[in-house]
């Protein structure tokens, strides 16, 4: 999880982590974070300390009392550091703005390889429903054997439906797995992504086997008997 509020470094910190295999979820305030930290147990939260309600020091101070998730905070100024120091908030490190990408991943890599959590990439999970064959590791689908290929969106959103099979899963909830709790946009960019799903994976996209409508509620995957 990262907690930043400086939108394009976010963004940027997302999708690189993600190459890596991880999966990320971003809050852009103090409060966002201590309200993800809770209820999204991430693996690892990396943790600006200028943010906007409640600043990072707090955080990481409240997160602490509560779980031993490894924290690596982002500083700007050297005074942050020294604080950290002093404080012995329990962070387990901290990186200065600005840094490089690769030193930044380079840490998140020793972290979780410190706290013996790995990223997706360690683990080849492979999904199957009905006709549908996905490949978290590689990132890769097939339908009826035919390989799909699907923008990111679009394929996160796909895995989720299908590690939930047979659940109903609200837009909000879909929204917040896929595109994370800060994305500034509106329900209909599901219903948009669902759309282009069904005509790759649907054989008839007007009457959807896989991908149902909930009404008033959002969408729920179902393996499609064969007849
Ligand atoms: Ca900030």
């Amino acid at each position: 999880m990262l907690v930043e509020d400086e939108t394009t470094l976010a963004e940027t910190l997302r999708y690189n982590l993600e190459r890596e295999g991880y999966s990320v979820i971003i809050a852009a305030d103090g409060m966002q974070g201590l309200d993800q930290a809770r209820r999204a147990q991430p693996d690892l939260i990396v943790l600006d300390i200028m943010l906007p309600l409640l600043d990072g020091f707090s955080v990481c101070r409240i997160i602490r009392q509560e779980s031993d998730v490894p924290i690596m905070m982002l500083t700007a100024r050297q005074d942050e550091v020294d604080r950290i120091a002093g404080l012995e908030l329990g962070a387990d490190d901290y990186i200065s703005k600005p840094f490089s990408l690769g030193e930044f991943l380079a840490r998140v890599r020793a972290i979780m390889r410190r706290s013996d959590r790995q990223p997706r990439a360690g683990a080849r999970e492979v999904l199957e429903a009905g006709t549908l064959r996905i490949d978290t590791s590689s990132r890769r689908a097939w339908c009826e054997g035919n390989e799909i290929t699907l923008p990111h969106k679009e394929f996160d959103l796909l895995t989720c439906l299908v590690r939930n099979r047979g659940i109903a899963l609200s837009r909000d909830l879909l929204l917040e797995r896929v595109w994370g709790i800060d994305f500034i946009g509106d329900s209909r960019t599901v219903d948009v992504h669902i759309r282009w799903l069904r005509e790759k994976i649907e054989p008839d996209p007007a009457r959807p086997r896989s991908i149902q409508t909930v009404r008033g509620i959002g969408y729920r995957f179902e393996v499609p008997e064969l007849l």
